[in-house]
Order: structure tokens, then sequence, then C-alpha cells
């Protein structure tokens, strides 16, 4: 078998077109577009680089969005007053905190500060807390690529068996939760994890989100799995992979993404994606426009 690549920058665009059309609609209505502000602290080059990324997409799709670019020595206090500032700010739908954050400024109190409302990268407790309830979330725009690709490849999901490797609070776990809400049975790996092909072998659909390259090997995956490579590897001598072993899972595996192409490409977009989903529900409220994913929790399976 070989496997079908999964074309990231494709989804992308076809997603970007349907953005383009929401936020036309919004301006109609609204007589504005959906404001954005990227908040930057100090100089993490990959940071700038993703933010100038978000800001570009972002005007493509026909969004303000804007970089607040503070110094390193920033302090805890003036960055929250920022964050309030711009909670209380009708101009500004959605905001986002590049991290990594100076050491001397905590994650844990922006994630407090950001308006839930507006907290467009599923960071907060709140978001989190809400995800967890199955009740409308914002969510984290990488677990909700994941998703996006899933439901675009109209990947069965329901009574499945997914396998993430990986369990940190912007992939694995949120992605965990999300793929309930589909009902999948969902098993969740960590660097913890003993006999990890045992588990990978069952899985229907495999996510890798550790940041390992070649950790998942053709004998480690399911004949016909659908495999999304999440990881995220630089090359001694430049480039990027995932976890996966491509040249060998390919042979196996249904449907696979590659590395670059994949999931990154569809990161950005889904953030601006929940940035438009903050927007309408600020002005109509929750149950008036749909979330990603479903809203109530399914207790009968559905086929
Ligand atoms: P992270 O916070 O470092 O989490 C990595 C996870 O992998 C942890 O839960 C860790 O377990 C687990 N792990 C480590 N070694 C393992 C092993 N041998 N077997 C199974 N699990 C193992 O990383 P992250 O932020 O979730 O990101 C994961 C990867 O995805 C990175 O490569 C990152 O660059 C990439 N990424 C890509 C995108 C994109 O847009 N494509 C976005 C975000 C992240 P413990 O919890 O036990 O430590």
């Amino acid at each position: 078998m070989t496997a079908q690549i999964i074309d990231g920058r494709a989804m992308g665009a076809e997603i970007k077109t349907e953005l383009r059309d929401d936020v036309g609609h919004y301006i109609e209505e609204q007589g504005k577009a959906p404001g954005l502000v990227v908040v930057l602290v100090g100089g993490d080059t990959a940071s700038g680089v993703y933010s100038k990324a978000i800001l570009r997409v972002a005007e493509e799709v026909g969004m303000h969005a804007r970089l607040v670019q503070l110094p390193a020595r920033t302090s805890s206090d003036e960055l929250r007053a920022l964050l309030i500032q711009l909670n209380n700010d009708d101009d500004t739908q959605g905001i986002i905190v590049q991290m990594p954050l100076p050491a001397h400024l905590s994650q844990k109190m922006v994630a407090d500060t950001v308006s839930a409302a507006k907290d467009i990268d599923g960071i907060s407790p709140q978001s989190a807390g809400n995800l967890f309830l199955s009740l409308p979330s914002l969510l984290p725009s990488t677990a909700a690529a994941i998703m996006a690709i899933l439901e675009r490849m109209r990947i069965p999901l329901a009574g499945k068996r997914v396998v993430i490797l990986g369990r940190s609070n912007v992939v694995g776990k949120p992605l965990a939760m999300m793929l309930l809400q589909k009902n999948a049975t969902v098993t969740v790996c960590h660097s913890r994890t003993t006999n990890l092909s045992s588990y990978t072998l069952q899985a229907d659909v495999l996510v890798t989100a550790v940041g390992h390259a070649n950790l998942v090997t053709a004998h480690m995956v399911r004949p016909g799995a659908v495999v999304i490579d999440v990881g995220i590897n630089a090359l001694p001598g430049g480039g990027i992979v995932g976890d996966i072993d491509f040249a060998s899972v390919q042979q196996v595996a249904s449907a696979l993404t590659p590395t670059p192409g994949g999931v990154g490409p569809l990161t950005n977009i889904m953030l601006l994606k929940q940035c438009m989903q903050a927007a309408w529900w600020q002005v109509r409220g929750e149950d008036e426009h749909d979330s990603l994913l479903a809203r109530k929790p399914v207790t009968q399976p559905t086929a």
C-alpha cells in the first residue's frame, strides 16, 4: 500500500477562501473587519516569524490584525495592563500572546488575564474547562488544525481507535477531548509509556506530537491507519522532518501528512478561524454560530 499524502497547503487554501467569505459577511453586518492583536514580548526569532505569518494571512482574509511588540524588559504589570486594555477594546475581537515569554513573565498570568471571549488560541483555564465539559469553546489552534484535516478527509472517528503520542496542553490533551466529542476511543501516550508500539499498532488513526525525528517507523503502524504527524524537528544540515519515518510509514498507512506541508500550514489559518468564531460569538452569543466541534456531548453512538 502507498499512502495518500494529505496536502495541508491545499486544504489551508480552501479554508482560507471560506474564511474570507465569512469575514466579508461580518464586515457587511458590522461595518468593520474583525480585529486581531498579536502580542510579542522580546526578540524571540521564531515567534517573530510566526507573528508576521499570522499578520500576513489575516490580511489575506480581510481581517484587521496588528502586532504589538514590547521590549523583553516589559514588567508583568505592564503586560497585564495591556491585556486588560485589549480585553476592553471594541475593535479587538481576538488576542494572542506569543510564547515563549521572557523568563520573568508568567504564562499563567497571561492565560488568567486574556478574556476567555477573546482567547483565540484556547489557552485560558476557562477555554480548557469548556472544552473538557464539551461546552462551546475556543480551541488551541494546532489541535483544531488536526481536527480540520480529519474532518475534511472524511476520516470516520466514531467508534475508531485513535492513539495520540504527546500530552501537551496545546496539542495532545485538547485533541483527546475533541476526539472524545467525536466518539473516538482515545489513548494518549507520553514519555513514560512503556511498549509504545503495543498502542500505536492498535490505532486506526495515529497522531504524533512529540518532537522526536523518526520516532515512529513502519513496524509501529497498523496497515491502513491514517497518520497525522505534528512534530517539527530541525535537521542538523537544514530542513525539517516530523516524528515519523516518512519513507517507511508511507508504505503501510492509508493516508499521512508530510512535514513540511501537512499540519503546519493549517495552524495559523485555524487561529484566524477561531478569531472569526470569537467575533461572531461576541456579536451574537455562543448559540448563534456553529462551533468547530459538536456542541452537545453525543450519548448515542453514531455510525
Ligand atoms: P511538548 O510540550 O514538548 O510535548 C511533547 C510530548 O511528547 C510530551 O507529552 C512528552 O511526554 C511526549 N513524549 C516525549 N518523548 C516521547 C516518547 N518517546 N514517546 C511518546 N511520547 C513522548 O511539545 P508540543 O508543544 O506538544 O509539540 C510537539 C511537537 O509538535 C513539536 O515537535 C512541535 O514543534 C510540534 N508542533 C507543531 C505544530 C504545527 O503547527 N505543525 C504546532 C505545535 C507544535 P511527557 O509529557 O511525559 O514529557
